[in-house]
């Protein structure tokens, strides 16, 4: 057995080096953050040779005293934390002490900086962690670093560094996210002597995105915010016909640090469910921002990963902000298009009545029902801009939906903002109907489903949200109703809007749509229609045998199916909106959808898909106006955007865009 010695200080700050400091990218990554806690407000990244040739850090902040030039470059010398204590309220980046001293270690590195408001910078030059002397010289307010030779001293490390191309890609990732993530300052990033990155600083991260993802990427996204429990979410996500064909484009902060998390990847793509096309991924910039005690940031520099202590309640906020303001329900994304009349007749065909029902009930004369639309309380729009609970949707209990912002309009001129309830009691008291017995119409609350209850985030609503009348109604719409101008190939509705658009709407995709959703919210299985010949159906053996055992589940979607032996199986009742001439060909593709899931869940939803394809008016069939009408209605109210699998329902064509077809433009 060898002896045990202790350590030469310098092997063993070689090695704490090389833990801090593993590629020209961790280097970069503790210069800039440095930079950024010095306070400044320009920060220049310049490397050479994916950093391994050279690495510069200019910034413009606080800069650092001739005297504390060397103190800066000790082990564990910071000015960022003083004791104990400080561990806990740490609110820089960097707080270790530790950077400088094993950047240093591992390179040769000049320092030249200049203190604001000092007559004169310093300089000087360390190798391999040995400092020169201090040089008094003229310099800009603010520091520079530059980083030359990289593991000129370790050259076990040398050898494993990555190709230069594959260090410049990983310092330029990590500039991108820096920028993202710091919109008030503006960065800069030269890789081998070309302009690669440079943001305004003008504390938009719309301007930080554009400059550093681009702009077709940029132009791609809508704007979400919202947040659960304790957790804030807020940024950018892609609209979902502009799906990417991988995950590169989705970036996360938690707490303003960049995170990789698949966590945050779920929640995310739970959110676009049915919205994206298969084989596409969403795109995001998401900031995540939660209490400091609820997130485990591994305090290694070089990770990108942490650990949530309530990973629900995140997965939660990211889900249903996602979905929310793709919906239209949630805060910034684009304001759901006002209706002008509250009470619409027709608005409900979908959710309560098949075809032929509303045909029949289309034909009989009007019942004179409609209470004259109430006087809307001023507070009601104000306050809904601000509260942004708009709609009800079913969120975990204790979800709370968008916060009010701390300061309504009115709270700057004294007036304390009425409380909810009382909100609340105004909205009822002014929605009272004015002759008695009449109820006032309204889209009916969609309780919690029994389908929906096992679904992992959807359990009850909020007492409190079912109570308030304003919520349920639909958002007044300013826009004149699109005119329909016909039809073509029987499958396509042509609109025209009133500012001189025109709208190709699939109609076949739209109904499918407008079928899910209510299928999805239903709290009841459909209704069914007896058949008066009960179909046997004859279908291949696993195909009779795999919808034989799921025979309830096909009872909640309204099919009454037995065995008949011989691979038969006999129908007796289907829902009413599907044509009993489709049963066989809906068992088929129920056959496939219950062995294509993989849980339960997945199951039931692509039942929900097959049943609402084959209850949807189909491409080719001749349709009735008011069938139509109410699509139309349901698109131009952006309530219906993509099929359940994900394909737009509508093309715009703007005139502009007609022009330019026929050279006028
Ligand atoms: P830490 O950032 O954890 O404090 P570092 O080794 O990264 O440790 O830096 C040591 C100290 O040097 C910092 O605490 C700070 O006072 C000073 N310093 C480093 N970089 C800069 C800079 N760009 N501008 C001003 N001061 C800096
Ligand atoms: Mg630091």
């Amino acid at each position: 057995m060898p002896h045990i010695q202790q350590l030469a200080p310098h092997v063993a700050d070689l090695i704490a080096a090389g833990e801090v400091v593993e590629r020209p990218a961790s280097v970069v990554k503790e210069l800039v953050e440095n930079a950024i806690d010095a306070g400044a407000t320009a920060i220049v990244t310049e490397i050479r040779r994916g950093g391994m040739g050279m690495i510069r850090v200019t910034d413009n902040g606080c800069g650092i005293a001739p005297e504390e030039l060397p103190t800066a470059f000790l082990r564990h010398a910071t000015s960022k934390m003083r004791s104990a204590e400080d561990l806990g309220k740490i609110g820089t980046l960097g707080f270790r002490g530790e950077a400088l001293a094993a950047i240093s270690a591992v390179s040769r590195l000049d320092i030249l900086s200049r203190r604001s408001g000092a007559q004169s910078g310093a300089a000087l030059h360390l190798e391999g962690g040995v400092p020169g002397d201090v040089r008094e010289c003229g310099a800009p307010e603010g520091t520079t670093i530059t980083v030359s030779d990289l593991f000129y001293n370790t050259p076990a490390r040398l050898k494993f560094m990555k190709k230069d191309s594959a260090e410049t890609a990983a310092v330029a990732g990590l500039m991108q996210h820096l920028a993202l993530s710091h919109p008030n300052i503006s960065f800069k990033f030269i890789k081998d002597g070309q302009d690669a990155l440079h943001t305004p600083g003008d504390g938009k991260t719309e301007s930080a995105v554009y400059a550093a993802l681009g702009r077709d990427f940029a132009r791609s996204l809508v704007a979400v915010e919202g947040c659960g429990g304790e957790v804030e979410v807020k940024g950018f996500v892609t609209a979902p016909l502009m799906g990417r064909g991988s995950r590169s484009m989705q970036v996360f902060f938690v707490n303003g640090r960049f995170i990789k998390s698949q966590l945050l990847t779920a929640a995310l793509e739970e959110g676009y469910r049915n919205q994206i096309m298969k084989g596409k991924f969403p795109g995001c910039v998401l900031f995540v921002t939660l209490p400091a005690e609820l997130v485990d940031v591994n305090v290694h520099p070089a990770k990108t990963q942490v650990k949530f202590a309530r990973e629900k309640e995140v997965f939660d906020a990211v889900y249903h902000t996602v979905m929310d303001c793709l919906d239209g329900r949630g805060r910034p994304a684009e304001p759901a298009k006002p209706v002008e009349q509250t009470v619409n007749p027709r608005g409900d065909f979908f959710r309560t009545m098949d075809a032929k029902t509303y045909r029949e009930e289309a034909a009989k004369p009007a019942v004179q029902s409609t209470p004259a639309a109430p006087k809307k309380p001023v507070w009601d729009t104000e306050w809904k801009k601000t509260a942004a609970v708009a709609d009800v949707v079913q969120r975990p209990a204790g979800y709370q939906a968008f916060r009010p912002l701390e300061k309504p309009a009115g709270a700057a001129f004294g007036k304390p903002p009425a409380s909810v309830t009382e909100r609340k009691e105004e909205a009822t008291a002014a929605k009272q109907p004015s002759a008695p017995g009449l109820k006032p119409e309204r889209e009916e609350v969609p309780r919690p489903a029994p389908m929906r209850e096992e679904k992992p985030f959807v359990p009850a609503i909020p007492q409190e949200k079912l109570d308030l009348p304003e919520q349920q109604t639909i958002e007044p719409q300013k826009e004149a109703p699109w005119r329909i101008a016909g039809e073509v190939l029987n499958t396509y509705i042509v609109c025209e809007s009133e500012d001189g658009c025109i709208y190709l709407i699939d109609k076949h995709a739209a109904h499918e749509r407008v079928n899910f959703d209510r299928l999805k919210a239903a709290a009841e299985p459909p209704m069914r229609q007896t058949l008066l010949a009960p179909i046997v159906a004859e279908l291949p053996r696993e195909d009779g045998a795999l919808l034989l055992e799921n025979a309830v589940l096909l009872e909640q979607f309204g099919f009454a199916c037995e065995d008949f032996g011989d691979n038969a199986v006999l129908v007796r009742e289907v829902p009413a909106d599907i044509d009993a001439a489709d049963t066989v060909s809906t068992l088929e593709e129920f056959a496939e959808n219950l062995r294509g899931g993989r849980d339960l869940n997945e199951k039931r939803e692509n039942l929900l898909h097959t049943m609402a394809c084959k209850a949807a008016i189909k491409g080719g069939w001749v349709s009735d106006r008011k069938e139509l009408e109410v699509l139309v209605e349901k698109v131009q109210r952006g309530e219906v955007k993509y099929c359940p699998h994900g394909r737009p329902v509508a093309v715009k064509l703007t005139r502009y865009e007609l022009e330019k077809m026929f050279k006028r433009a």
